[in-house]
């Protein structure tokens, strides 16, 4: 499949849809996951049109990775998890629903299960309280 940027990481790269965000620098932003797993779920999307890891330029991946471990630290110390996942899907078979490669960062809160992603819409005055929560640790 052909990258489509008409999906909405794309829009929201482009400034033309809105989103929670805590980080951005040259290469990547973060932005809350709008139905997350759990409280503190991000996403660290890369700047570059690659629909999966297959597309993704090292350059980039490198790129995600640095703030993927950036942003670990930082909700880390905001928010407290007893564990952090990290993980991306690659392809609808794998589970992915938005095309734009993207990596979560999935607090884990005392062994209390996780919702499944991209199921139950969170409030959007709770996903910007946390958002700041995580920015000001950065
Ligand atoms: P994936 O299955 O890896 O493609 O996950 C896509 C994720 O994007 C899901 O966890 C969704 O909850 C999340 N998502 C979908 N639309 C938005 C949006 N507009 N802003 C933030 N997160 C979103």
């Amino acid at each position: 499949m052909a990258y489509d940027s008409e999906n909405i990481f794309a829009k929201i790269l482009r400034g033309e849809m809105p989103c929670h965000k805590v980080y951005e620098n040259e290469s990547t932003i973060v932005f809350m996951d709008i139905m997350p797993m759990s409280d503190g779920h991000v996403l660290v999307v890369p700047k570059y049109p690659a629909e999966n890891i297959f597309d993704l330029s090292e350059e980039y991946l490198k790129e995600v990775v640095a703030t993927t471990k950036l942003l670990s630290h930082a909700m880390k110390k905001a928010l407290v998890p007893s564990g952090l996942i990290v993980k991306q899907f690659n392809g609808s078979d794998a589970g992915q629903t938005v095309f734009h490669y993207h990596m979560h960062i999935i607090p884990v809160y005392n062994g209390a299960p996780n919702k499944n992603h991209g199921y139950e819409m969170e409030k959007p005055e709770k996903l910007e309280a946390t958002a700041q929560k995580i920015a000001a640790e950065l």
